[in-house]
């Protein structure tokens, strides 16, 4: 579709998408606060949108990254405030720079000059109205390239249909399928639930169309591998190979205990070699496509642990 066409949809359904967080039902949280009038919610996103980093991300999978790096902006808060997140300092507070739609397009534009290899959009549900605006603003000044949602999954089915006339390539987790898991270390029971209902309708909406080697169009599933929690690695992998088998999967073990995983003791340890062999010799008798992690891969693979100014691209 040309940038122009996707524009004209997208402001189609801005009405709709401002509307819908007068009443915030944008993830699945559906906290009901009027946003606009500064009511916070579970995510505690307001008024404003704000964004902690934007930058070329040669760490991402290689099919994301290409040679010339995917053109990543962070967005600051999350509707998922996992035990053990890695990027806590910006997705458990909302610290980053307030910018406006059109400094958005603003941002895209620039990583656009810079030679990205597309947008890589993380964590945006909860800011969901403005980035649709830039992106229209964006895609009417030039803004050609395929637009990656990096998400952890827990969204709504709604929310990925409004999506599909301006995304590309879903980059989406599966964290559990367990709801015990979801509850201890998320605060979410329901993620495994949610995340299939959403995963179904990203697969059924993108399909698999990897040529290789960038991803240009599809579904990326992430899969982070939890210490002690081989066998739910195994329940996920079999899920994903079960209902979205030409799907690509990123199966990581980067896992490291941050933020709050020292207060449980049984995630309180990098995976084991053993779990890492018990995982891999797993993944080997599935007919499944993607990439996997080493047991200790570099410091910046798929995370952030830095942060370029926005200086310059605004
Ligand atoms: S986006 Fe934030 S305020 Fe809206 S429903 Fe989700 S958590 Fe609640």
């Amino acid at each position: 579709m040309e940038p122009i066409d996707k524009a004209s949809l997208i402001e189609e359904k801005l009405p709709s998408l401002y509307r819908q967080f007068q009443i915030c039902h944008l993830c699945p949280r559906r906290c009901e606060v009027n946003r606009p009038a500064g009511e916070t919610g579970y995510c505690g996103a307001g008024q404003e949108m704000v964004i902690y980093t934007a930058f070329l991300h040669h760490g991402e999978e290689p099919g994301i990254s290409g040679e010339k790096g995917s053109g990543t902006i962070f967005f600051s808060g999350c509707n998922l405030k996992c035990v053990y997140c890695q990027n806590y300092r910006f997705s458990h507070t909302l610290e980053g720079t307030k910018v406006s739609s059109d400094d958005l397009a603003r941002i895209m534009l620039r990583l656009q000059e810079k030679g990205a290899e597309n947008i890589n959009l993380v964590t945006p549900t909860h800011f969901l109205p403005w980035i649709m605006d830039g992106l229209a603003r964006a895609f009417r000044q030039g803004l050609a390239l395929p637009i990656v949602y990096n998400t952890s999954g827990y969204e709504t089915v709604e929310t990925v249909r409004l999506l599909g006339d301006a995304v590309d390539v879903y980059l989406a987790d599966i964290r559990y399928v367990t709801p015990s898991l979801g509850e201890r270390y998320s605060q979410a029971p329901d993620y495994p639930e949610v995340n299939q209902r959403a995963l179904r309708k990203m697969y059924d909406q993108k399909g698999a169309a990897w040529e290789g080697p960038l991803v240009k169009q599809g579904l990326v599933i992430r899969h982070l591998v939890l210490p002690g929690c081989v066998e739910e690695t195994i329940k996920v992998l079999t899920w994903i190979s079960e209902n979205t088998p030409q799907a690509l999967v990123s199966l990581m073990f980067q896992y490291q205990p941050y933020f709050k995983a020292r207060l449980y003791p049984e995630i309180d340890r990098r995976v084991s070699e053993d779990e890492y062999e018990r995982v891999m010799d797993f993944l080997d008798e599935l007919d499944l496509e993607g990439w996997a992690q080493d047991l200790s891969p570099e410091e910046d693979l798929a995370g952030v642990h830095f942060r370029p100014s926005l200086e310059g691209l605004i």
